[in-house]
């Protein structure tokens, strides 16, 4: 434990250090909600209105549905979609069936998908038409047994055939390819059925997984994160007293943060469902539909990543649109310079404040206080009720005192089982029961923490975070790449990009855009090198491993040097 906890000092009355939590499975909280706000709206998505009891029931039927499939307790169910009403119902009826969600990109192209199905040996994915095509190039080389297929027209209220190849071009920038002719199991159907009766399923709340979350964690290789039901319910019971005024209005909860990333699922639908809040959804983030959504659905809270806050505040029409409905906004995932949150609270009148977290925490474990606090400027906050941090020394392990620097480690009812089938890489990232996050901070006099590196080499490029090994990986794969090395390298915007830097076989000719047609072939847009540089050879240590490090800071050097 850190014998400090200098931070509780700043505890205001209404948060308490310590909760006490429900034993409830996450499941359990849609039927709560349902119970006590039936005819209450749940779901906002593009103009139709779902209720509470319409969502339970609709989880119901996903639940039994995937039951008559012969899924039982523990196995897997990917769900590769974007934010929409059957994202929701979904998640819930795949754990009323007590089976682990294993939250699936839909940007991930087939090398990805396979990748992450063989790992988690998913028997069932529920996916877009669109998508249809990718999962079942997919499918037979992985345990995947159905595909269940569903569209965003299912739930738009307008004239469908008009406004739907323009949402999926405009939203996805995809052609068009409704082809799910081989799919058995449409979404729509199982919604046609009768209510059936509840899927009986016994759940240890804190043994059993709810979901297996991928991410690169500290290491790069793509692994899945095991969140028991305790770590995520802990996590939006968090969010609940944290968030402590304006309850019993009731919120509305701007969710363009994908579900199919750990903050916006938990700060967003976990949180909502439980509270009974309400959720406006939106597929993707697009400055214009966000601001014409904040101005017409009038949401209160809106979690959010910086390069988002960052995104409206650039528009230039944005004094058309009134946003003042928001109260309050956590953004997390990377940091969030103190002029974009100053000029928001301006613009809106209400609290924008830094979080911290990661995917095996579930994923918060740090904020700013939204109300009765001063802003800390470049701070990540305070731990959360019941959460402990500590700053270790990278040589010896040690807990360090106030402003050293060291790495962040954490402990709390969020953290992770572990990473599925890893039990070494799990060895690693747990040192005297703290977990190390891999990044670099310290923490003030006070009691507030600040980050100030990453350990890891993870890059966040546009609030994407993008393990480079991933992309070297495939940029060997071309038959003229000798040697590969990707880093981020700031970027005013997207705050990094991913740059490439490429050394060829002898006699080997490529153009940037040969590179650039091949990464793309193999991997998500959002992961694509912006910019490539061929070079003769690449900076290496004395064991010959590319010392990306030095790269980066070449580039730090010519930007400082302009
Ligand atoms: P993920 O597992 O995708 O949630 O990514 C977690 C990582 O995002 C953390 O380990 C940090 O490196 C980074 N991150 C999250 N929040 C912040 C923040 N407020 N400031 C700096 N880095 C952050």
């Amino acid at each position: 434990m850190n014998d400090q906890k200098l931070w509780l000092q700043h505890y205001p009355e209404e948060i308490p250090a310590e909760l006490e939590y429900s034993r409830e499975p996450l499941q359990n909280y849609l039927k709560q909600s349902a119970a006590k706000f039936p005819q209450k709206s749940a779901i906002h998505f593009m103009g139709k209105e779902l209720s509470y009891k319409e969502v339970y029931e609709s989880a119901l039927k996903f639940a039994r549905y995937l039951k008559n499939l012969g899924i039982s307790k523990g196995d897997r169910v990917a769900i590769m979609l974007p934010n929409t009403p059957q994202s929701v119902i979904a998640y819930f009826g795949s754990l009323m069936a007590g089976a682990i969600v294993v939250q699936t990109n839909p940007l991930y192209m087939e090398r990805e998908l396979e990748y992450q199905m063989k790992d988690s040996e998913a028997k069932v994915i529920l996916t877009l038409d669109i998508l249809y095509p990718r999962a079942a190039k997919v499918k037979p080389h992985t345990s995947l047994q159905h595909i269940i297929v569903t569209a965003i027209k299912d739930y738009l209220p307008f004239p469908k055939n008009l406004i739907y190849p323009f949402i999926q071009k405009k939203q996805y920038g995809l052609v068009v390819t409704v082809e799910h002719e081989g799919s058995q199991h449409l979404f729509t159907e199982i919604m046609k059925m009768g209510v059936p009766e509840e899927v009986e399923v016994d759940i240890d709340v804190e043994q059993d997984l709810a979901l297996l979350q991928y991410t690169g964690g500290t290491t790069g290789s793509p692994k899945g994160v095991m969140l028991t039901h305790k770590n995520l319910v802990a996590n939006a019971e968090m969010c609940s007293v944290w968030l402590y005024k304006d309850k019993e209005k009731g919120h509305n909860i701007l969710g363009i943060l994908p579900f199919f990333h750990v903050f916006g699922m938990t700060t967003v639908m976990i949180f909502s469902i439980m509270e009974g809040h309400k959720m406006t959804l939106l597929p993707k983030f697009d400055v214009l539909t966000t601001l014409k959504t904040i101005q017409k659905q009038k949401p209160t809270l809106f979690p959010g990543a910086p390069t988002m806050y960052i995104a409206l505040l650039n528009y230039p029409d944005l004094h058309r649109f009134d946003v003042s409905s928001i109260t309050a906004c956590i953004s997390g995932s990377a940091p969030l310079p103190v002029e974009v949150q100053e000029k928001f609270e301006k613009l809106t009148g209400g609290k924008l404040v830094e979080g911290y977290g990661l995917t095996e925490t579930s994923p918060v474990t740090h904020s700013n206080f939204l109300w009765d606090r001063p802003r800390i400027k470049g701070s990540i906050g305070v731990p959360w009720p019941d959460t402990d941090a500590a700053i270790l020394s990278m040589e010896t392990g040690e807990q360090l005192g106030p402003n050293e620097i060291g790495e962040l480690g954490v402990k709390g009812p969020q953290v992770m089982k572990g990473y599925w089938n890893r039990p070494e890489e799990t060895e690693q990232v747990f040192k005297d029961g703290w977990l190390l996050t891999g990044d670099i901070g310290y923490y003030d006099d006070k009691g507030y923490f600040y980050i100030v590196d990453r350990k890891k080499d993870m890059i966040i490029a546009g609030g994407f975070n993008i393990y480079p090994r991933e992309i070297e990986e495939v940029l060997y794969e071309h038959e003229a790449v000798l040697e590969a090395v990707v880093a981020g390298i700031p970027d005013p915007y997207r705050g990094e990009t991913v740059k490439a830097y490429v050394v060829l076989k002898e006699g080997k000719q490529l153009t940037e855009e040969d590179m650039n047609d091949f990464a793309r072939k193999h991997l998500a847009a959002y992961k694509v090198p912006r910019i490539y540089e061929f070079r003769d050879e690449l900076p290496k240590t004395a064991v010959g491993k590319i010392l990306r490090r030095a790269l980066v800071d070449e580039e730090k050097k010519k930007i400082d040097d302009r």
